[in-house]
């Protein structure tokens, strides 16, 4: 052939220092090089030639490196080299025996977009050293081909070839985007990402928005010096300190710390060390935590603790907080006589105090829940939880990272829902959402907080919180099968469970968190639950009983009379046979309607069908308590805690549903099989339970 026909590519190796890079670059070019200067570089390369199918391929040896940040001489140049002129293919020489040093600037190639290919060098070192790749599975991972090699016996050349000329043959990929830097930090990336398209459209064309959102958020000066935009510099130093306050770190360093837990994780599933033992804390605490089979029961009992905790140490501010609304309840109603019709102090002592006091007392069990929801993601742990679960959720169909949005559904399925864009595979996120509702979010534990401690005596709370929260997981866990053996069949894709350094949380990124879960909360008490207190109050006193049907009977009768009659009381008797068999009767079917908009309203509307029936004005948490105590048995209980965890979600999540997956067939589905599967479960339940006896 001659030589005008072949194509003409360039190819730079990057690498660490001492990878062996220069061995690789005399194994492709036979040794023969010279030094060539490249406009706006100021240090030399050595540049060699060789032929490979039909390429004719220029070999540019680039200074070694350990990153690409512009710290050093050498990292500047070998990044504008690979900026500037734009190499057909790069291939990151890595020493086989350190990888996960190396990998890191191979991440950094792989977010800056550039044709790359691993060169796993030093394959005889790390096999000496007991060191087992599953370079299939790592390639895989790093979405990035791997070939392996021995520069100084010129092993893998042809391998490392054909690598090139499948790299360079290819069209551009897709912008990669492996590491997900938490909800926090790829906010500020988007908000700068859009700044830059708008205001600095020619330097988003040359280095991707992406790449110069993350550059400019690492405050390099190289990049920083390119941007004339002042909005887009304010907006980088609003980023930049709002990120110090909540990591009370730069933003440089967290970013960097995502990349090595990615490094690790990725490492964890795919490098084997046979020989040598790892000796560092971190690894002690990983060999401990992830450990093939103490892992799981660790997670459990640790999971365990935080419900016991939420429950023992909320104890003292509710009771504080149910005195302060049966104080402010008695007291409106001394001051304010009854009779003569004044309706509004009746919406007031039975409608708004016990509809939002009864979701408002529930606070302190949401925000331990909550806190201790941060500091297991602040420490690490959180990673570490996934990763032990992403065995068994690999075994479902399921991914590890699907358990991220699962536990965040413990707090709420609305971010649940959402954090399951982490997932590129369209099939397991629809799984995931489909099943998260099953995670019992923190509007749920309000529903437990009234009734455990009104069926269950005190050392038996803490099991039965457990037990419900493990149903909703094993049923999850069941779903999810079925789900991805039937209609999302399919291959589920691979992730890398990142692995985040251990750290010590700051106070400020737990306070944060707990108060922005705490204070969505506290809004839905004040909107959604007050307004749904009103209309509920509403539906139970309307429409008013004739008066001449209940002369000569007592007060409390009349009220009974007049609650039966109202709208609640009819919807609750029309399905009550349906619920008959649950064990449930009118007064729990109509606070399960009520609950449709907000599972807390379950609570709220008992306290008002309570306030209204019950005996003294008065609507404390413990004489509610006391009544439920009275009317229902530990069982029914327990059925209706397992009801409410199972049922539909609340509308909102429907609502998100709906937005994130862009049809309402998902939504009818989450309705249909959820309602389906709470109603099958509590039957079964209940209907053992009374032939058993209990
Ligand atoms: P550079 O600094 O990355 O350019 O590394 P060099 O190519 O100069 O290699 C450093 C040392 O490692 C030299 O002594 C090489 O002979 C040796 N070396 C390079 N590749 C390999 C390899 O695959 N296996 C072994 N055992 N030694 C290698
Ligand atoms: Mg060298």
């Amino acid at each position: 052939m001659t030589d005008d026909k072949l194509k003409k590519i360039t190819v730079a190796l990057a690498g660490n220092p001492n990878c062996g890079k220069t061995s690789v670059f005399n194994m492709l070019t036979g040794a023969r090089c010279h030094v060539a200067n490249y406009p706006g570089t100021t240090v030399e390369v050595e540049e060699g030639l060789c032929h490979h199918d039909d390429f004719r391929i220029t070999v540019v040896d680039l200074p070694g490196t350990y990153g690409l940040t512009t710290f050093s001489a050498e990292e500047l140049v070998a990044r504008n080299f690979l900026l500037d002129h734009k190499p057909d293919v790069v291939v990151d020489v890595i020493d086989s025996s350190n990888v996960e040093r190396n990998l890191y600037l191979a991440i950094q190639l792989i977010e800056m977009d550039v044709p790359l290919v691993l060169c796993f060098n030093m394959s005889d070192v790390a096999l000496q050293r007991g060191i087992v790749f599953d370079i299939a599975r790592l390639s895989q991972l790093l979405e990035t081909p791997i070939v392996q090699t021995i520069g100084s016996k010129s092993q893998g050349r042809e391998a490392l070839l054909d690598a090139i000329a499948a790299v360079a043959n290819k069209s551009a990929k897709p912008q990669s985007h492996l590491i997900t830097y938490g909800d926090e930090i790829e906010k500020s990336l988007s908000v700068i990402e859009q700044i830059i398209h708008s205001d600095h459209p020619e330097l988003a064309e040359k280095y991707g928005p992406g790449w110069l959102a993350v550059k400019l958020l690492e405050q390099d000066g190289d990049i920083l010096s390119k941007v004339k935009s002042k909005r887009l510099i304010e907006a980088i130093n609003d980023a930049i300190s709002k990120l110090k306050t909540i990591f009370r770190d730069e933003p440089e360093i967290v970013i960097a710390d995502k990349r090595y837990g990615f490094i690790s994780g990725a490492c964890q599933e795919t490098v084997k060390n046979t020989v040598e033992l790892r000796h560092t804390t971190s690894d002690l605490a990983d060999a401990v935590l992830t450990h093939r089979v103490f892992g799981l029961p660790i997670f459990l009992l640790m999971m365990y603790l935080v419900f016991y905790l939420t429950f023992t140490i909320a104890a003292y501010p509710m009771a504080w907080l149910e005195s302060l609304f049966g104080w402010m309840s008695a007291s409106i109603g001394s001051l304010w006589p009854a009779g003569g019709g004044i309706w509004l102090r009746s919406l007031i002592i039975d409608g708004v105090i016990p509809g939002v006091g009864g979701v408002l007392v529930f606070l302190p069990n949401i925000l331990i829940l909550f806190m201790a929801i941060a500091i297991l993601e602040d420490s690490g742990y959180m990673a570490r939880a996934a990763f032990i679960m992403d065995r068994l959720m690999h075994k479902i169909g399921l991914h590890g990272k699907s358990f991220i949005p699962m536990l965040i559904g413990f707090g709420c399925s609305i971010p649940a829902i959402m954090a399951t864009r982490i997932l590129e595979n369209k099939r397991s996120r629809l799984t995931t959402i489909m099943i998260l509702p099953l995670m019992s979010c923190g509007a749920r534990l309000t529903i437990y907080g009234l009734l455990i401690p009104a069926f269950f005596p005190q050392n038996w709370r803490g099991p039965v919180l457990w037990i419900i929260y493990l149903t909703g997981i094993v049923l999850a866990i069941i779903a999810a099968k079925v789900f991805r053996l039937t209609i999302f069949r399919g291959e589920a894709s691979d992730f890398v469970m990142e692995l985040p350094p251990y750290r010590v949380p700051t106070s400020k990124s737990i306070l944060i968190h707990t108060w922005i879960r705490g204070w969505m909360y506290l809004k839905k008490a004040g909107t959604i639950i007050l307004a749904f207190s009103i209309v509920l109050w509403a539906a139970m006193n309307y429409p008013r009983l004739d008066p001449q049907y209940v002369t000569g009977l007592s007060p409390d009768e009349v009220r009974q009379a007049q609650l039966a009659n109202s709208i609640v009381g009819r919807l609750g008797h029309a399905i009550e046979p349906v619920i008959r068999p649950l064990g449930f009767d009118w007064k729990i079917g109509a606070a399960l309607i009520g609950a449709t908009p907000a599972k807390e309203l379950f609570v709220s509307q008992l306290g008002i069908i309570y306030a209204v029936s019950s005996h003294d004005d008065s609507s404390a948490m413990p004489t509610l308590r006391q009544n439920l105590r009275a009317d229902y048995s530990p069982l029914v209980g327990f059925c209706i805690m397992l009801f409410c965890l199972l049922t539909f979600p609340c509308v909102a999540t429907l609502a998100v549903t709906r937005s994130e997956t862009g049809s309402w067939r998902w939504v009818a589905l989450q309705v249909f099989y959820l309602t389906a599967l709470a109603y099958i479960v509590t039957l079964v339940v209940y209907q053992a339970g009374t032939i058993l006896g209990i």
